[in-house]
């Protein structure tokens, strides 16, 4: 196989077609695979400029073998065979990953987890849901829809991404102001650790029994362990979803009205700042909205608790200055919020696209949102930079800004992206605020770390290192700043 690999770190495995015996003894003949589609299939994830990369007919990393596992046994037999050789293992969910956290940068076993597709409980009294890590997010929605209820998390990826992935990378959905997001969903998991060991923890609403350990797995990435089930707090169906929209001059005017609502404790399902950039990309027919900046707001739950906190809304956003833009761009945001075609249609036309989402405390979200806005249009090449804000709490606001362009004399394409990178995590830390909100470190952030956490990181690599002596769990990964 002669193929050009982007990471060259590949190990070297010897005697492959014992390790590939062994495993096929493991999870059967059919659950195995070292053909060369599947490797490449494999090799990489959704973070954005692997598309690039594919068109240049360049491979971002690529596995020695796939498997498919289909019980924790299995798993756990797997593991303690790659623990045992040091061999590298990666998990895999759906790869819709954007960091880049499940491209196997030096090769190994993948563990794709789809065989773990079912739901396995429904509890109405407790409110739970158990199901196995593998289950895509619209299948798990859909059934529990069935029966009259909803998790309330809705990732833009939702169609590709499981509920594995989401643990993974402390996933956020789009409805995350009131639901929560998918750390606030868990209440257990089942594990299996790199050395072979499963590990279960215990069903209670909150309990005073020490450290909760098992948090450790929440944004994780791959590299602690496999998680092969979850327990999540699920809801009744809500009685009714209705939003309204409204239009502010500044930035600031509208951080200030939804600061004002979630003081209150009112929590809009939904909350969507568009900065005056995607403003006018997105509500470019919406007259009350030119040159401003738009909010869409969507509540959900019982039709009293609708109608008051949509009646909050209103009174805070009038408050701020904000003009009554009426129900349009709610509809079109239920209309569009999939479509990604954007990101797709770019990388064919040479340009270089991103999407960083960063998070920091109201006090300093005016500073972060300029200061990152400003940092990377002053990056050469960079045509294009935007943001809209969409996950709130009452300390705070998720920023996720898009950045793209052309790399200028001579860089690669990786060699801008980074700059581009670089330019908002710098602008980030410097204004106070959390290198990632939701998607993750991967290998795009794992430079950043130790800026990140500074003392933290040591902590975390120590941890690390006992459950996963031989570094076998998607090295190059979240504490690997060497990559
Ligand atoms: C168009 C688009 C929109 C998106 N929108 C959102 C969004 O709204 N919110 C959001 O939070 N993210 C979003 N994402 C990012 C992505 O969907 C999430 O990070 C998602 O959680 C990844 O799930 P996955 O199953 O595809 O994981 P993968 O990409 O397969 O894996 C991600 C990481 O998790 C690890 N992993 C996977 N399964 C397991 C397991 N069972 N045990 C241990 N580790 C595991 C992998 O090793 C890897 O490190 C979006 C991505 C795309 C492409």
């Amino acid at each position: 196989m002669d193929l050009d690999m982007i990471y060259k770190n590949r190990v070297e495995i010897d005697d492959l077609e014992g390790l590939v015996t062994s495993l096929k003894d493991i999870v059967g003949e059919n659950w195995v695979s070292t053909e060369e589609a599947d490797l490449v299939a494999y090799s990489k994830d959704a973070q954005l400029i692997t598309g690039r990369w594919l068109i240049e007919g360049k491979i971002p990393g690529l596995p020695h073998v796939i498997t498919w596992p289909g019980s924790e046994e299995e798993i756990s037999s797997i593991l303690e065979v790659a623990n045992m050789r040091e061999i590298p293992v990666v998990p895999f969910g759906e790869g819709s990953g954007v960091v880049g956290a499940a491209i196997p940068v030096r090769g190994g076993i993948v563990v794709d987890m789809k065989r773990f597709n079912k739901i396995m409980d429904i509890n109405d009294s407790n409110l739970t849901v158990t199901v196995q890590s593998g289950m895509n997010g619209k299948e798990l929605e859909r059934a529990l829809e069935q029966e009259g209820y909803l998790i309330g998390h809705v990732p833009q990826s939702f169609h590709t991404s499981s509920v594995g992935g989401w643990i993974a990378h402390r996933a956020a959905g789009q409805f995350s102001t009131k639901y929560g997001k998918i750390e606030d969903m868990v209440t257990t998991m089942r594990v299996v650790l790199p050395t072979g060991e499963i590990i279960d923890t215990k069903e209670y609403p909150r309990a005073a029994d020490g450290p909760q350990i098992e948090r450790l797995f929440l944004g994780s990435e791959g590299t602690f362990g496999i998680v092969t089930q979850a327990t999540l707090r699920m809801w009744p169906l809500p009685g009714k979803t209705a939003g309204t929209a409204f239009a502010f001059d500044t930035i600031e005017a509208s951080l200030e009205a939804v600061r004002l609502i979630l003081r209150q404790q009112v929590y809009p399902a939904v909350v969507r700042i568009y900065d005056k950039t995607e403003t006018s990309r997105h509500f470019y027919d919406v007259k009350r909205a030119k040159k401003r900046v738009m909010v869409v707001f969507v509540c959900e739950g019982t039709e009293r608790l609708v109608n008051f906190e949509l009646s909050i809304v209103r009174e805070a956003c009038r408050n701020a200055g904000g003009v009554d833009c009426g129900n349009s761009p709610v509809e079109h945001w239920f209309d569009t919020r999939f479509q990604v075609t954007e990101t797709s249609k770019f990388t064919p036309k040479d340009l270089i696209f991103d999407t960083i989402e960063v998070s920091c405390m109201w006090d300093d979200a005016s500073r972060l949102y300029h200061g990152v806005i400003e940092e990377v249009s002053n990056v050469k090449g960079v045509a294009m930079v935007s943001a809209h804000a969409s996950h709130f709490y009452p300390q705070g606001v998720c920023f996720y800004f898009s950045f793209g362009g052309v790399p200028v004399s001579g860089e690669t394409p990786l060699e801008f992206y980074n700059t581009g990178w670089d330019a908002a995590m710098k602008a980030t830390l410097e204004a106070g605020g959390a290198i990632s909100h939701h998607h993750g470190i991967g290998l795009v952030r794992a430079r950043w770390m130790a800026d990140e956490h500074g003392d933290m990181l040591d902590m975390m690599k120590r941890i690390k290192h006992v459950l996963d002596p031989r570094d076998i769990m998607n090295p190059g990964k979240l504490l690997d700043e060497d990559g």
